[in-house]
C-alpha cells in the first residue's frame, strides 16, 4: 500500500513538474463543485450562483427546443448545471455537431483580473485582456463571474464542441468563425419596452 502511494505521489509530482497539471488551478482546489450531464462546474466560494444562471438567460424556447421540462425545487447550483446542459444542447444543434459522450469542465473565478492571471500562468502573457477562454488541452472553459453571460458562455461552449467534433481540428480562424456563429444565433433577444 505504501509502495503504491509512493508511485502515485511520484507520478503526480512528475506531471506537475512537466506542467501537465495547471498550476493556475490551485485556487479551484477549494472551489464549490456541481455536476450536470455535460459539465462539471467549479466556482470560487463567494460567487453568486443565482447571478450566474440568471446571466445565462435560458428562456422557454431554449427549454422547448431541447425537450427539457423545467424542474422545480432545484438548488441554485443544480439549476445552473441544468441551464448549462440546455445551452450545450442548443450549441450542438446550431452547429449541427452532435456529441453524445461529452463531459467538460467550467471554472468560474471572481473577476477578469483573476482570469487573466490564470491565463498568463497557463500560457504566458500576451498583453491581451480576456473575459473568458477555453483550454483545449484540458477541456476546461474559464470564465469570470462578472462576465458570465449567455453570449460569452455560449461562445466558449462552442469552442469545446468544435474541438471534440472534428478528428482533425479546423484552423483557429475557422473555429473562431464557428464559435462566433453559435454565439450570434443564440444571442439573447432584448426585451421589448
Ligand atoms: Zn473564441
Amino acid at each position: 500500500m505504501k509502495k503504491y502511494f509512493k508511485i502515485v505521489s511520484f507520478g503526480f509530482l512528475l506531471l506537475l513538474c512537466c506542467g501537465m497539471i495547471p498550476r493556475a488551478d490551485d485556487k479551484f482546489m477549494t472551489a464549490q463543485k456541481i455536476s450536470g450531464r455535460y459539465f462539471n462546474v467549479f466556482y470560487e466560494s463567494g460567487v453568486d450562483v443565482r447571478g450566474l444562471f440568471k446571466g445565462l438567460d435560458v428562456n422557454p424556447s431554449d427549454m422547448l427546443l431541447t425537450g427539457k421540462i423545467k424542474e422545480t425545487g432545484l438548488l441554485p447550483g443544480e439549476e445552473l448545471a441544468e441551464m448549462l446542459d440546455v445551452l450545450f444542447v442548443r450549441v450542438c444543434e446550431i452547429l449541427d455537431m452532435r456529441l453524445y459522450s461529452f463531459k467538460g469542465t467550467i471554472k468560474v473565478c471572481y473577476n477578469s483580473e483573476e482570469l487573466n492571471m490564470i491565463y498568463d500562468d497557463l500560457f504566458g502573457s500576451d498583453g491581451k485582456t480576456r473575459k473568458s477562454f477555453y483550454n483545449y488541452d484540458f477541456n476546461i472553459i474559464y470564465v469570470s463571474a462578472e462576465n458570465f453571460s449567455r453570449d460569452i458562455v455560449t461562445h466558449e461552449i462552442a469552442h469545446a464542441v468544435i474541438s471534440h467534433y472534428f478528428v482533425i481540428s479546423p484552423s483557429a480562424k475557422v473555429q473562431e468563425l464557428l464559435a462566433g456563429y453559435a454565439e450570434y444565433q443564440l444571442r439573447s433577444i432584448p426585451e421589448e419596452k
